[in-house]
């Protein structure tokens, strides 16, 4: 029986990756110290693998960006703009085009599939003159070789590299990605030859796209491209590996008759309906690779449970051809449980990271070979009977209140417009009133204080008096610039989830539980492991000491449910929904308490609620539907003249509008000025909205201070489309990254720009 691993993090179990990176971007270090690190990491995870007993170790899953660019790279797909000159693509061209430089901005970057991994998109046209131009797969597999481990080079299979791209400008109207399809397949060729010569037995073809809703002549792209390739991989075993959700029936159809593959790989863990099609129509003599170890979450595996489903699967395909494997790469999940120092023993026993993850797998390939490790076994069974039945896990009282929101749909009694004339009479607010988003600038001298504060150097005191001192300067700023509606700029929050998270019960935190987002940039984010109550305010005394500081409403605070959902690591134990219901209990504590201590104006930030779409148009409505239930279980309660604010991270919601207008907010913020305008192409469209709407008109992730024409003319583009009543004047998202030289200045313009319009309605 024998293990496999789709992929691993590159970062290093200490960030070691990202500090090469920045380094070298800074000219602090050479092009060889980078090239050094890097390949001490690959070869310890090599390694860490063949330790462990792993036999099919992936190589080339290593980048120095991300493995879409380095696909783009190896097809030489780089856009002209970046003034390549053929050859190999060396660390100036390849960054450029990840980070932009001096001349060009960089290419765009978008989310992986549904996880909170970034990669930079390809853009291709009629004029892009593909060349085999980064060798980085053989090299990688050869260096590998060196070290006396044969591995499997790991490739973005032809037809998702496609999916995946983007036509470029110019062309969007008229360009057919697929069309690429005969020009990149002699150079997959090329490289496949490579790969035989320096004696790769197998080779794996991500083709994650089989798992979304595709159309039929997409699949046919499949059959076609791998009968093309069909020649070329004789002699070598193919695997072909999918991940992140089931395999729909046709698709499957398509991926289990191509031609030259002899081995399937798919994620079993999200992948419940993917195992039935398995079980009647996984064709005779191919190996299956069966995702049970989940990289997608940092919980131990149910190694019993994993077992009896291997087994199962054992009737169906034969012990020879069954593989045990990850679900996905584990790059998605963090890399060393090992260097967690401040969780007890008890937690620990219910987590695996990267590391240990290959070890589950190794684990579960000998159970099957008759060589079952009962310690090890023993032990795990003990951990998942602990989790199961642990009070730290369970607290009765929020299960019954999370259960009793059932079949109720939370709703305030009085329509929104109603609502908005209450709150206007009790606010007094201009037309086109300005906002900020939440935070202010996070100076060095804030971190600072946080971080003595954490480690207990400074006093309780000490503490709030600096953070009060920082919320009285910025309640003067922005009464200076005349804002209306004020905020009190979130001084006392290093993260917009951490921050509640910390105050939570249900919620760990690691030390080091980073997992690539994208390029050098880590996130670690919280764990939920057990149910989430709220046992005392978080914001309130912030919020109603900045209210006292000002005539002018303040709002209060808040991050949503949803939100704080998606960017954790959610338990695996009960349904999602379920989880993201308690939260939304536990905020509507906290929208109450604020209320009650006179805050008028509440903003539950959803940044993150699109996130955690399905990635199949099937199972999004219900997705929808909680999500949204949960937003309005939080703020449902408040009176007419409370209200509520949301803000949301991004623009692309055209399709998922109408659940936007059902979280029923009476102000909803959005990011606008990065999208050109797709937001108000749905208005435009006739979609009937009452609420309050402020698309930002500038740009808080660029340091550029936008002038007061500039932003007037955003203004009036939208006041076109949208009611003067209820259109807001705010930035894209908050400012915590930029500098007061930054922001000052731009807010100045924005609130020009809303007076300059005002005397013009
Ligand atoms: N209130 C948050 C802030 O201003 C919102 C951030 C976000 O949407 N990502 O920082
Ligand atoms: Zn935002």
């Amino acid at each position: 029986m024998a293990s496999h691993v789709v992929g691993y993090p590159r970062m290093g179990p200490n960030r070691e990756l990202k500090f090469a990176l920045e380094s070298f971007w800074d000219g602090k270090s050479s092009a060889e110290d980078l090239q050094k690190v890097a390949a001490e990491l690959r070869s310890s995870t090599w390694k860490q693998m063949a330790d462990a007993g792993i036999k099919y170790i992936p190589s080339n899953t290593f980048s120095y960006y991300d493995q879409v660019i380095d696909t783009t790279a190896m097809l030489g797909a780089v856009p002209p703009r970046y003034n390549w000159n053929g050859g190999e693509i060396g660390f100036h061209v390849y960054f450029s085009m990840a980070r932009g430089n001096a001349s060009v901005p960089a290419m765009e970057m978008t989310k992986w599939f549904d996880t909170n991994y970034h990669f930079i998109v390809p853009e291709l046209g009629p004029d892009v003159k593909f060349s085999y131009a980064s060798h980085k797969a053989v090299t990688e597999y050869k260096e590998a070789k060196a070290l006396g481990i044969d591995t499997v080079p790991v490739l973005i299979g032809p037809v998702s590299y496609l999916l995946l791209s983007k036509p470029a400008k110019g062309v969007e109207k008229t360009f057919s990605l697929l069309s690429s399809l005969g020009k990149i397949l002699p150079i997959y060729r090329e490289v496949i030859a490579e790969l035989k010569e320096a004696g790769a037995t197998w080779i794996q073809f991500d083709e994650p796209t089989l798992v979304m809703d595709l159309e039929s002549y997409e699949l046919e792209a499949f059959t076609e491209a791998y009968a093309e390739l069909e020649s070329s991989l004789s002699g070598l075993n193919v695997l072909v590996e999918t991940y992140f959700a089931d395999v729909p029936a046709e698709a499957f159809k398509v991926l289990t008759s191509l031609k030259g593959v002899t081995g399937f790989g798919f994620d079993l863990v999200r992948g419940a309906q993917t195992l039935e099609l398995i079980k009647i129509g996984f064709p005779a003599g191919k190996y299956l690779f069966a995702g049970v170890v989940d990289g997608r979450n940092i919980w131990a595996n149910d190694l019993a449970a994993s077992l009896s489903i291997l087994e199962a699967l054992i009737s169906v395909v034969g012990k020879d051809k069954l593989v045990v494997s990850t679900s996905c790469s584990l790059m998605h999940t963090s890399v060393d449980l090992v260097n967690e120092t401040k969780l007890d023993k008890e937690m620990k026993s219910w987590l695996a990271f990267a590391a240990q993850k290959i070890v589950e797998v190794d684990a579960l390939a000998k159970a099957l070979s008759g060589q079952k490790d009962q310690a090890f076994f023993s032990a795990n069974a003990a951990a998942q009977a602990s989790r199961k039945c642990s009070p730290r896990v369970t607290n009765e009282a929020v299960q019954k209140a999370a259960a009793d929101l059932m079949g109720s749909d939370h709703r305030r009694l009085t329509n929104v417009s109603a609502r908005l004339d209450a709150q206007q009479k009790k606010l007094d607010l201009p037309v086109l009133p300005t906002t900020t988003l939440g935070s202010f600038p996070q100076t060095i001298e804030l971190r600072r204080v946080r971080r003595e504060y954490k480690a207990k150097k400074i006093t309780e005191d000490e503490y709030t008096n600096a953070i009060k001192e920082e919320i009285r300067k910025v309640v003067k700023l922005q009464e200076e610039l005349d804002i209306d509606v004020l905020v009190h700029g979130e001084p006392e929050r290093n993260d917009m989830v951490e921050y509640f998270g910390e105050q939570l019960s249900g919620f760990v935190f690691t030390v080091n539980g980073w997992v690539q987002s994208y390029g050098s940039r880590c996130v670690k984010p919280p764990i939920i492991f057990g149910d989430v109550s709220r046992p005392s305010p978080m914001t309130v005394s912030w919020s109603a000491t900045a209210q006292t500081m000002t005539a002018r409403p303040m709002k209060g605070m808040l991050t949503g449910p949803v939100t704080i959902l998606n960017w954790s690591f959610a338990r695996n134990d009960q349904p999602r929904f379920e989880t993201c219901y308690q939260i939304a209990l536990a905020i509507k504590d906290e929208v109450e308490d604020l209320e009650k201590a006179g805050i008028n104006v509440i903003q539950i930030d959803e940044a993150a609620l699109r996130e955690g779409l399905p990635l199949r148009k099937s199972e999004q409505a219900f997705y929808l539907d909680w999500a949204v239930h949960s937003f309005r279980i939080t703020n449902c309660s408040v009176q007419d003249t409370t209200q509520i604010h949301t803000h949301m991270c991004y623009s692309n919601f055209n399709d998922i509008i109408h659940s936007i207008i059902d979280m029923d907010a009476d102000v909803i913020s959005i990011e606008n000025s990065r999208s050109d305008e797709k937001l108000l192409s749905v208005f435009r469209e006739g979609v009937k909205y009452g609420a309050g709407i402020g698309p930002g008109v500038y740009d808080i992730h660029s340091p550029r201070i936008p002038s007061t024409e500039e932003i007037a003319d955003r203004v009036s583009k939208m006041l076109a489309v949208l009611e003067t009543k209820i259109l807001w004047v705010n930035p894209d998202c908050g400012l915590k990254t930029r500098k007061y030289s930054e922001v000052k200045p731009a807010l100045k313009n924005m609130v020009a720009a809303a007076k300059l319009l005002r005397t013009q309605l």
